[in-house]
């Protein structure tokens, strides 16, 4: 394994020194990427294509004309596009899928001078939290092969941890960064919805999903944060909101004694692992003690935040995973004399259990005798969810809790139980059912040297903030 340097100031510096170049960077990224190959990571990997371009990049930098993320290689989740390139949500449906366009962030990552080095497995369209679920097999966690890396986004953070890669584009719907960030031991962060450009993502739940960075520190996801953040006119649910200097501002330190820290006691109950719960606390002491005012606030409705999540994104899923139909995209059933049987075969054949799952379930909470009993009241309860974020932000400036109730659990441990596995996001979820953003970092290990992350949330389009409190939580 080659020991790359984690942090993008470093790599630069060492391309400078002539210690290192971007060609030799590839390399030893391939060389470890090959090394791991029985992790499950890539779908498919650009090596060539990835080698040319970090050979133009160094000429670029001798000129003194690169990027601003010239040096970064990074990996992308199978549910982004890169045009001319497989896209297959980690699904038989799309196995053969090659895409047309690339997506926003890919072509604003382009720009400045990234290298792609390849497109990484999932849970099939972004759907668990083990990443299991993928036609293209379960990958493993790095620290522990029998065990989960966490999920959806579980290569993404697997490529980042194993040093395959400096950083990921993973997305998020209900936790699907921070879960596998504080399971592999690295950082992730969702954004606030709407910050980042999502033309050229697939789409789970649509008012939900979030394109998100995982990465090893604040420097570098705030580099590219701003890069790929902002308002684009081929989304219209991107936001107008001005893009801050996340690189530089997230080394701005916070004024203790002006940053009130929430700590919400529905986070802290039954069902979380001692260790976690003991770790985080010592953390929040660690703030207590440089002079951050710490307020117990509630938020009352987290009870229901699980039942809410799965009845909403089931039903947005319902409706956005139609398009599959053997027609316009992908995997289409040759079993079928009749047009309603291919469509019926197709979708059969090329969906994984959880998905089935979740269309039979979104469906179902649609359907006209249903809809007033579990949609409608999803909805409510969703705004009543907000309410206790935006009631909490006027008190304090951050929550803080555990990202996950424990740390990663065994290949094949929870995969015939659906409710174990969808409590899990448990302290993510409401994140998205708010629509504000939030930062996994890493918190400790448990006995078995297994690595847990804090999470931070913050007010809508605080990502300054939470880049910020990173440098206050030591790691
Ligand atoms: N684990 C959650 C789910 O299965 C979150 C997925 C996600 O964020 N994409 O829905």
């Amino acid at each position: 394994m080659n020991n790359i340097p984690k942090s993008l100031i470093e790599i630069k510096s060492a391309i400078v020194s002539g210690s290192l170049s971007c060609a030799k960077l590839v390399d030893q990224y391939l060389q470890n990427i090959e090394e791991q190959k029985d992790l499950n990571v890539f779908i498919s990997l650009f090596d060539n294509e990835a080698r040319e371009r970090a050979s133009e990049i160094d000429e670029k930098i001798k000129n003194g004309t690169a990027g601003k993320l010239a040096g970064a290689v990074i990996t992308v989740k199978d549910v982004i596009s890169v045009k001319d390139k497989l896209l297959t949500c980690g699904s038989k449906m799309l196995s053969n899928f090659t895409t047309v366009y690339s997506a926003t962030v890919i072509n604003r990552l382009l720009k400045e001078d990234a290298i792609i080095i390849g497109k990484v497995n999932c849970d099939e369209f972004a759907m668990g939290s083990s990443n299991e679920n993928s036609f293209f097999g379960p990958v493993k966690n790095p620290i522990d092969k029998t065990r989960v890396p966490g999920g959806s986004s579980g290569a993404s953070a697997v490529s980042v941890a194993a040093n395959m890669c400096l950083m990921s584009l993973g997305s998020e719907t209900g936790g699907s960064i921070r879960q596998p960030a504080s399971f592999c031991g690295i950082t992730g962060l969702k954004v606030t919805y709407g910050r980042i450009s999502r033309f050229g993502l697939v789409a789970f739940a649509s008012s939900f999903d979030s394109i998100g960075i995982f990465g090893n520190n604040n420097s570098d996801i705030g580099l590219m944060l701003e890069v790929i953040a902002g308002h684009d006119d081929r989304d219209s649910t991107s936001s107008e909101t001005e893009v801050g200097n996340y690189s530089v501002q997230s080394q701005n330190k916070l004024e203790a004694v002006k940053t009130t820290i929430g700590f919400a006691k529905e986070y802290f109950e039954e069902g979380l692992n001692e260790e976690i719960k003991t770790g985080v606390l010592a953390k929040i002491e660690v703030l207590r003690n440089k002079g951050f005012k710490i307020k117990e606030i509630s938020l009352p409705h987290t009870k229901y935040v699980i039942q809410t999540y799965y009845i909403l994104t089931s039903a947005e899923a319902s409706s956005n995973l139609s398009r599959f139909d053997g027609v316009r995209y992908g995997y289409r059933s040759d079993e079928s004399a009749v047009l309603e049987d291919m469509y019926v075969n197709s979708r059969s054949e090329g969906f994984g259990e959880e998905v089935k799952r979740r269309i039979m379930l979104g469906t179902y909470v649609l359907s006209a005798g249903y809809y007033d009993a579990y949609y409608r009241k999803a909805q409510k309860v969703r705004r009543l969810i907000m309410n206790d974020f935006e009631n909490a932000f006027n008190e304090v400036d951050f929550i803080i809790s555990p990202t996950t109730p424990d740390t990663a659990f065994r290949l094949g441990e929870k995969i015939e139980d659906p409710l174990s596995m969808y409590l899990n996001d448990i302290y993510t979820a409401s994140v998205n059912l708010a629509g504000i953003p939030a930062i996994s970092i890493p918190s400790g290990k448990d006995r078995n040297g297994l690595p847990f992350g804090i999470q931070v949330m913050g007010r809508k389009f605080d990502e300054e903030g939470l880049l910020r409190i990173w440098n206050e939580l030591g790691s």
